[in-house]
């Protein structure tokens, strides 16, 4: 569970990002945040797993009221969560296998619960075969597939997705979606930014539309345009 109350976010520049933010997303929602650039998507996302702070209002994630929870606790608390970015983010250096594993070594100390955890995910995002390989060896859609597998490895119960598709061509773009549909019948709430219109008319889910710092538009099984 996700609740909003009262959240707003002024950078240091006096720019308000976010302006009071008042909404619930329920555990097992799937969840698209739209609008133009600058509009406060990124800022509203990194609220969610405490990369940025909000300067009014209440934040709550699961069991954990953000503007309390104390530095310690952070990592703790996303553990919670998976995040995958637009770019990736995987470790060039490491095998595709090794950039899974090297998520769950924190938590998990058992390497043979560890193997099992990594092939199973692998197994859900269909690159069993590209275990060996290294992510420059991979495709943009293979490399976004582990960056997911990477991370529900630790069985999230939200997973955050800011732009997941933005580098993909269309047909790649939709096997991303339904990999994070698939996951979110399994029970993880997906709360998703994108841009991407076909993709949000396709796929049918709430819409919380954002434009300069104000919600919009919160709609269940929404289309990208208000009036379609
Ligand atoms: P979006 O993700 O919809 O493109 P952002 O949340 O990134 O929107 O940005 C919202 C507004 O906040 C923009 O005007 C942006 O320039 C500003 N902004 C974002 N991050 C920062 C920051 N770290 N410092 C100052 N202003 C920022
Ligand atoms: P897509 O059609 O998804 O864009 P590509 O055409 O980039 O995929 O790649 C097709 C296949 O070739 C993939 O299985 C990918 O792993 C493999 N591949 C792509 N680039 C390389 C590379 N530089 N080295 C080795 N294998 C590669």
């Amino acid at each position: 569970m996700i609740e909003f109350k009262h959240v707003s976010k002024k950078y240091a520049n006096q720019i308000t990002a976010v302006d009071n933010f008042n909404l619930k997303i329920q555990q097992g929602e799937f969840v698209y945040v739209i609008g133009p650039s600058g509009a406060g998507k990124s800022t509203f996302i990194k609220m969610m797993y405490r990369e940025e702070k909000p300067t009014l209002g209440q934040i709550k994630v699961n069991e954990y009221e953000l503007e309390k929870i104390k530095n310690s606790k952070i990592p703790f608390f996303r553990r919670e969560l998976g995040i995958v970015f637009q770019d990736f983010k995987l470790l060039s250096k490491l095998t595709v296998f090794e950039n899974i594993a090297y998520a769950l070594q924190v938590i998990e100390k058992d390497p043979v619960e560890i193997k099992k955890r990594v092939n199973h995910v692998l197994k859900l995002v269909k690159l069993v075969s590209k275990g060996a390989a290294f992510p420059a060896e991979l495709s943009g859609g293979e490399q976004q597939r582990v960056a997911i597998a990477r991370a529900i490895a630790n069985k999230p119960s939200i997973l955050i997705a800011d732009e997941p598709t933005g580098n993909l061509d269309p047909e790649t773009a939709e096997g991303i979606m339904k990999i994070l549909e698939k996951i979110n019948i399994q029970g993880t709430t997906v709360v998703m930014a994108t841009h991407n219109s076909h993709i949000v008319n396709e796929f049918r889910h709430r819409v919380i539309e954002i434009e300069n710092g104000h919600v919009i538009r919160d709609q269940d099984e929404g289309s990208f345009f208000q009036d379609e």
